[in-house]
Order: C-alpha cells, then sequence, then structure tokens
C-alpha cells in the first residue's frame, strides 16, 4: 500500500517533457547541500574568492563556458569513460585530461596563492561543478557510447539519450526546485555525514562507474521510458545529488 501512495505522489509531480542536464538543477543541489557543512573558514575563504555568490550560484559556471571556444581545452574535464570492468587506476589516463587529473589540478590552483584572485575563482568555480558531475553516474561511463549520449531513447514524448536522461530528464520531471530539493537531502546527522564523506576522490569515482554499469542494464536502445524507470531511478538520483553536496563541502573544507 505505501509503495502505491509514494508512486502516486511521484507521479503527480512528474511533468512531461524537458532539456536540461545535470547542469542547473543537478549541479545548484550539489552546491546548495554543500553550503550546509562547510566550516566558518571555508565560507570566509568563499567570500573572498567568489564574493557574494553561494555555491549553488557558481555550480554551472563550467558548462556556461563551454560553448566558448577559448574553453574548448576543458571539455575533457567533466567525465572520464572506461571500460565497465576496469578500475581507473587500470586505464591509461588520456592526454586531453579527464575528471579525476581535472579535480586535482583545480585543488592545486585554488590553494596556490601566488596566483591571481580571478584565477583562484575560476579554478574553485570549476571545482565546485566537477564534484557535482563526479556524482552523475553517466560521467564515468563507457568509451563508445560516450557515458550513453549515443544510446538513443524516448522520455516520455521527447526523443532523448541515456547520458541526458541522467543529466536532466529525471531531475526535471521531477518538479522540485534546487532548493526544494537540496533542504530535503541536507538534513542529515553528523555521523550520516561522515560516513558518506568517507573516502578519496578515486573511491567516489569507482561508485558512479559501478552505478553507470547498471544503469547501461536498465535500458534497451530505443525504448520509452516513462514514469516506472524514475520510480525505479529516483533514489539513486537522491543518493547521488546527497552524496556530491556532503563530499563538495569535504574536499572545501580540507583545501581551506
Ligand atoms: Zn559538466
Amino acid at each position: 500500500m505505501k509503495k502505491i501512495v509514494v508512486l502516486f505522489l511521484f507521479c503527480s509531480q512528474l511533468a512531461i517533457g524537458s532539456d536540461g542536464y545535470w547542469a542547473k538543477t543537478g549541479h545548484r543541489v550539489v552546491g546548495e547541500i554543500a553550503q550546509e557543512y562547510i566550516n566558518g573558514k571555508t565560507k570566509r575563504a568563499l567570500k573572498e574568492l567568489l564574493g557574494t555568490a553561494s555555491l549553488a550560484e557558481v555550480a554551472n559556471f563550467a558548462d556556461e563556458i563551454k560553448s566558448d571556444t577559448l574553453y574548448r581545452k576543458f571539455g575533457a574535464w567533466h567525465y572520464v569513460n572506461y571500460p565497465l570492468d576496469k578500475k581507473y587506476h587500470e586505464v591509461t589516463p588520456s592526454k586531453w585530461g579527464d575528471i579525476v587529473q581535472a579535480i586535482e589540478t583545480c585543488k592545486q590552483k585554488v590553494s596556490d596563492k601566488t596566483l591571481a584572485r580571478t584565477e583562484r575563482s575560476f579554478y574553485l568555480k570549476f571545482l565546485v561543478h566537477l564534484i557535482g558531475d563526479l556524482h552523475q553516474p553517466m560521467h564515468a561511463g563507457r568509451a563508445e557510447d560516450r557515458g550513453g549520449n549515443d544510446i538513443q531513447l524516448q522520455w516520455f514524448d521527447s526523443g532523448t539519450n541515456l547520458h541526458r536522461v541522467w543529466d536532466g530528464d529525471m531531475i526535471n520531471s521531477y518538479g522540485m526546485s534546487f532548493s526544494e530539493l537540496a533542504d530535503r537531502l541536507s538534513r542529515l546527522s553528523r555521523k550520516e555525514v561522515r560516513t558518506l564523506q568517507q573516502g578519496s576522490v578515486i573511491d567516489w569515482l569507482e561508485e558512479s562507474h559501478e552505478i553507470a554499469g547498471r544503469i547501461y542494464g536498465s535500458v534497451n536502445t530505443g525504448e520509452k521510458l516513462m514514469f516506472r524507470y524514475s520510480y525505479l531511478w529516483w533514489p539513486t538520483v537522491e543518493d547521488s545529488l546527497q552524496k556530491g553536496g556532503v563530499r563538495l563541502a569535504k574536499v572545501l573544507n580540507e583545501l581551506f
């Protein structure tokens, strides 16, 4: 009975049609949750580098600059695709960079106080974005289908692909604002936060990669996805957003 009620509530919140990506709502949720778990010292450092902008506000910056050819070299920074039966360390790192290398670079640049404030701020905004991307499982998918981008699907009546379903179709259709979602997902005890913050960037990546493996098995090319798909996978979406948020806070607290 409970399940039926939940399903009903869920369906009533779904709206048909979307054109978004993890960018926008997803990234903002991650930023907003992180804001709850950063300490005073981190807050002061962020104010110095970001001014009055919140983490949610800067979380999409790295996607927004994508269309500018000047920033093309950062394209490979948002993901890393490798075989599902392999670990990141078993694969030769891309010379174009990948999300793991990028996070490391961002951390170094942000903590380098000899750099100009604008440069440190640029990499800080990038870092906020990348911790979000790291928790979108399809940013750690297979290379042959470009993290699900080449797996065509339908989301209700709109054409989409597996990557986009996870970037935004599910989140946008859920119909909650980023602050509503973040508010719900940031009610955690200290112990829960500590548990979620365990591990390294590589551990978190492998977690996403493992989830990506299951996501690949969840669809057939050309399939029409509707309420049932969201119902099955929404807990994973929320879990990933929540982890992204508390772990971003951890990365920032360690950095400052
Ligand atoms: Zn991105």
